[in-house]
């Protein structure tokens, strides 16, 4: 129900789990952090309020300077820790708001090329498909823009990979997106209060976006893969 993103200069599972408080107010049952820890894929998830997130990563501490936050409200699968995101498939990390209303047919598609499922999530279609074109030889942007081709319903995502310390891919159909500037390290969000610790330089995704993120900053495309242009606003919702 909530998205967080962040390529940051320090470790952000503390600052991911601070931008994720302030989108407690959406309402949620489980949540998680994935981060890259020397440059693999490392989560922690727990059923429940954030504080139990907060213990496990005090029992577990992870590293690492860039990272993706969830706060799930379930729509397809139980909410428990093994449903909740981030869900990571081969090579990829994925945190998701909506609904993939086509998720049977995709997993069905998928479960044919031999590829084994984890959780009940409709989420976990998306991790899958893109591991699948990782796993084909594409590159990380080739392989979500091919996955996004076949989703159908409301969402938004933030996509980290193994091994890609500088970057972050966002997308958003339906659900809100908000990507955020900073200095030397940049973010996503579902919303500017979720980011108004880091920055209050926000821009806005429209319907159909999806955006590339590096520390330097951010290219947004259009749904046709145009570079498109959306105005830097200054948010004023107070940190
Ligand atoms: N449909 C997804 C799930 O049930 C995401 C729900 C959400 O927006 O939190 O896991």
């Amino acid at each position: 129900c909530g998205i967080i993103g962040i390529l940051g200069r320090e470790p952000v599972a503390p600052l991911l789990v601070d931008g994720l408080k302030r989108l407690e107010y959406r309402g949620y049952d489980s949540a998680g952090v994935a981060t890259l820890e020397e440059g693999v894929l490392t989560r922690r998830r727990a059923e429940g309020k954030l504080r139990n997130l907060e213990g496990r990563l005090e029992a577990e501490p992870l590293a690492g300077h860039s990272g993706i936050g969830h706060t799930r409200w379930a729509t397809h699968g139980a909410p428990t820790e093994a449903n909740a995101h981030p869900h990571i498939g081969p090579g990829v990390a994925v945190v998701h708001n909506g609904i993939i209303e086509n998720f049977r047919e995709l997993r069905a598609e998928l479960t044919g090329e031999g590829v084994t499922f984890a959780t009940d999530t409709d989420t976990e279609v998306v991790c899958q498909m893109i591991g699948a074109y990782l796993g084909k030889g594409g590159t990380p942007t080739d392989a979500v823009v091919k996955t996004l081709a076949r989703l159908e319903g409301a969402f938004a995502l933030a996509i980290l990979f193994d091994g890609e310390d500088d970057l972050l891919i966002g997308a958003r159909r339906g659900s809100p997106l908000a990507v955020g500037y900073g200095e030397g390290e940049m973010y996503l969000g579902s919303d500017a209060i979720a980011l108004a610790p880091f920055t209050s330089r926000i821009a806005y995704l429209d319907d159909g976006d999806w955006v590339v993120l590096t520390r330097e900053g951010a290219t947004i495309r259009d749904e046709a893969g145009m570079v498109a242009e959306r105005a830097i606003q200054t948010s004023s919702a107070s940190a």
